[in-house]
């Protein structure tokens, strides 16, 4: 016992003192920092500026980093909490070995020694290809890069993908189609200087909190909400459109048509800037104004009022996350959005863009460094010239370089079901809760002769299931940058050593290159982070998404900047693309899309009554493998729920708070607490993503978008029982 407690003394005095810190004034003596590490948040793709606050080289605090261009001294819950997640309970710290079927510690260099001996035995015997690889968004873009060479060029395989195709594939591919590139045009500034701001699917006070500091400080806009659901975004709206579940690309064709009929088009940059023009004239023709009212739900009038609204606005705003990415047609969803900013000419102007609202805080990173879609630098894998550019940067033979793509995310898990995927590398994911109809994913990984887990966090459902666990340094452990939505540039920091033995994902690349004996000839004499960030500038010198002015010095000094920076341009970076209506396509012109709407895939019938619509609250993060630690926010929201219209719980004999099922053809949610609520209309159900515990995704349809390979995560058909009724 101790010995103030023996004498009746108060022992915890330590523990509640309070004490002054400048930033916050009274505050528990325990989080005053001796000093603060400038960072980016490791969330979401907003990219707050954040510092972390260290004592005895613990992090204690979080707070915003006051001079950061994006959230101007802001952060939200997860940002505010973000430190609570580097000492979780939950952290990966040891690298661990399947024996005798128990996960046991091992060194690391067995642990690499053994994953570069299984993964080399497995392509010896079934060819290169039967390696894949999942990666993700969370990585800094140095680690990307590293990593693309390792395994297309070390490796030799291409079937290599991240959980990026889950969550914003549709819109890589969408600007690919109309603008020739990836790429988002606008900024986060535009927000402020639209006069009409329209979102579709894009629920940014849950998702993207920081971004509606952009539109509440634009007093002068119009904010128009496309979305099923009274989402906390379309709240905040003037006008809301609740429009049927995966009507937005007859909406917005409809909205089209009437800018044409109605002569609401900038006639000059049209003939000027795009191609394609005549025949979308004459696609459109068939969404009428009745149609497309039919289609969406929507009053004629209310579809007349956006597109005039739309159309004769000084600076048209249009932004989008997953509403419209998460479809079977996505990409298609994108194309239309694009056609109604270049038919405006909304684009390349203050306040004007066609702009995606990414998901994870490096996506854009793993975008442009390439190596799954493109090559890096956005390269194209079918063009010549850009195979033998990039050889020549590497000085190793065009050979080398993939011709084409490989598996995406989804074909890579058919693979794996087909027995042509014999081994697997997921790093920085967590797909046994997040991707669509679990029952396909266990059933690929289970075919597995070996999986490797890279985890900044163990267990969680994946890792539990691997033959070999990588623990890995996570943000405030390790260095590098992040490139937010709106292409800034932003330094992370290391504030504290990583936890146990954890090393970071970088490290691991090296010395698993070091393995296979190729890490002289991928990463001539690199020793650091910068060194790969360094090539990085190289190689995408030249290119749309061109770093070569931005350099770690220039990030210390101005917190963050936007590609394209070109080595000697003045070094404020480039806010918008496309101003001078120069498009990434061969002849320069962006392209007009005639895009399809058609019916999602899985219809309700009279055993699946509703449409299950799935997304995010702010509280949590992905599959909450970091925030379920996070005290304050797990205490905010502990567990899922259902929401479900009153008028529907009425007819099945439900009330607030009873214990349902949630049920489809693939699977079963069981035990989820119903909550009646407006938010959500008859006839749609929704529920959070990120629970592992009651995993919406048992009943999710694996449905992907043709080109994106995206997941139609949006809309399926399910039926709600009481619990324990028909199990
Ligand atoms: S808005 Fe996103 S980037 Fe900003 S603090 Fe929140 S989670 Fe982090």
């Amino acid at each position: 016992m101790n010995w103030k407690r023996a004498l009746g003394l108060d022992n915890l005095s330590e523990e509640y003192a309070f004490a002054r810190e400048e930033s916050t004034g009274y505050t528990s003596a325990k989080k005053i920092p001796d000093h603060w590490v400038p960072t980016t948040c490791g969330y979401c793709s907003v990219g707050c500026g954040i510092e972390i606050g260290v004592k005895d080289g613990r992090a204690v605090a979080s707070r915003p980093f006051a001079a950061h261009p994006v959230n101007r001294g802001k952060l939200c819950p997860k940002g505010l909490s973000e430190h609570y997640t580097l000492e979780s309970e939950n952290r990966a710290r040891y690298p661990l070995l399947r024996q005798n079927g128990k996960l046991t510690r091992v060194s690391w260099d067995e642990a690499l020694s053994v994953m570069a001996d299984r993964f080399r035995a497995t392509q010896k015997t079934y060819g290169p290809e039967a390696l894949g690889v999942l990666s993700t968004g969370q990585l800094v873009t140095e680690e990307f890069y590293t990593l693309g060479k390792l395994v297309q060029l070390g490796f030799g395989t291409n079937n290599y993908d991240g959980n990026t195709t889950l969550c914003m594939a549709s819109a890589v591919s969408g600007y690919k189609v109309s603008f020739g590139s990836d790429g988002p045009p606008g900024a986060y500034e535009d927000m402020e200087r639209a006069d009409v701001v329209l979102l579709i699917g894009a629920n940014l006070a849950d998702n993207h909190p920081i971004l509606c500091q952009y539109l509440e400080a634009n007093r002068n806009k119009t904010l128009i909400v496309a979305d099923p659901r009274v989402s906390k975004t379309a709240m905040m709206a003037d006008i809301h459109l609740p429009l049927r579940p995966r009507s937005d690309l007859a909406l917005l064709n409809g909205i089209a048509h009437i800018l044409i009929r109605y002569n609401l088009i900038d006639r000059e940059y049209v003939d000027k800037h795009t191609a394609g023009f005549t025949e979308l004239e004459r696609f459109l023709e068939a969404y009428t104004p009745e149609r497309v009212a039919e289609i969406t739900g929507l009053s004629q009038e209310t579809v007349f009022k956006t597109a005039l609204l739309y159309g004769r606005a000084k600076a048209g705003f249009i932004g989008w996350t997953m509403g419209v990415n998460h479809s079977t047609l996505g990409t298609a969803t994108v194309n239309a959005i694009c056609n109604l900013a270049l038919l405006t000419g909304h684009i390349g102007r203050a306040g004007a863009s066609p702009f995606s609202i990414t998901g994870q805080c490096n996506a854009m990173g793993t975008r442009e460094a390439g190596f799954a879609s493109s090559l890096p630098g956005y390269r194209k894998f079918d063009n010549a010239q850009d195979r033998a550019d990039l050889a020549a940067i590497w000085g190793m033979d065009e050979s080398r370089i993939p011709v084409k793509r490989g598996l995406a995310y989804p074909d890579i898990v058919e693979a794996a079901v087909a027995k042509k995927i014999r081994a697997l590398w997921i790093i920085a994911t967590n797909p046994l809760v997040s991707y669509p109809n679990q029952d396909v994913l266990r059933n690929g990984l289970s075919n597995l002769d070996f999986l490797v887990v890279q985890d900044g966090y163990h267990p969680t459902p994946t890792t539990e299931l691997a033959d070999l666990v990588l623990p890995a340094a996570i943000w405030g452990e390790k260095e590098g940058t992040y490139t937010n939505s709106e292409r800034r540039v932003s330094k992370v920091n290391k504030a504290v050593a990583p936890q146990g033995e954890a090393r970071s994902d970088f490290d691991i690349f090296l010395a698993l290159a070091e393995k296979l004996g190729c890490r002289e000839e991928l990463y001539p004499g690199w020793r650091t982070v910068e060194d790969a960030f360094n090539e990085w500038r190289r190689v995408s010198q030249g290119r749309l998404c061109d770093y070569s002015g931005i350099s770690y010095a220039l990030l210390a000094e101005q917190g963050a900047v936007q590609w394209p920076l070109t080595e000697g341009a003045t070094p404020q970076g480039t806010s918008r693309l496309y101003t001078d209506g120069q498009f990434q396509t061969t002849d320069g012109r962006a392209k007009l899309v005639c895009t399809n709407w058609a019916p999602f895939p899985e219809q309700p019938t009279a055993p699946y009554p509703f449409v299950l619509n799935t997304g995010r609250t702010v509280e949590h993060w992905h599959t909450r493998t970091k925030t379920r630690e996070v005290p304050i926010l797990e205490r905010l929201s502990p567990r899922a729920w259902l929401e479900m219209n009153p008028r529907d719980a009425n007819k099945l004999g439900l009330r607030s708070h009873d214990s349902v099922d949630v049920v489809s053809r693939r699977g079963r949610v069981r035990a989820v607490e119903l909550r009646l609520t407006e938010i959500t209309a008859p006839g749609q159900v929704f529920m959070p993503f990120h629970f592992a515990e009651t995993n919406v995704n048992e009943v999710t349809q694996d449905a992907f978008d043709p080109i994106s390979r995206e997941p139609n995560y949006k809309q399926c058909a399910v039926r709600v029982e009481r619990s324990g009724a028909n199990a």
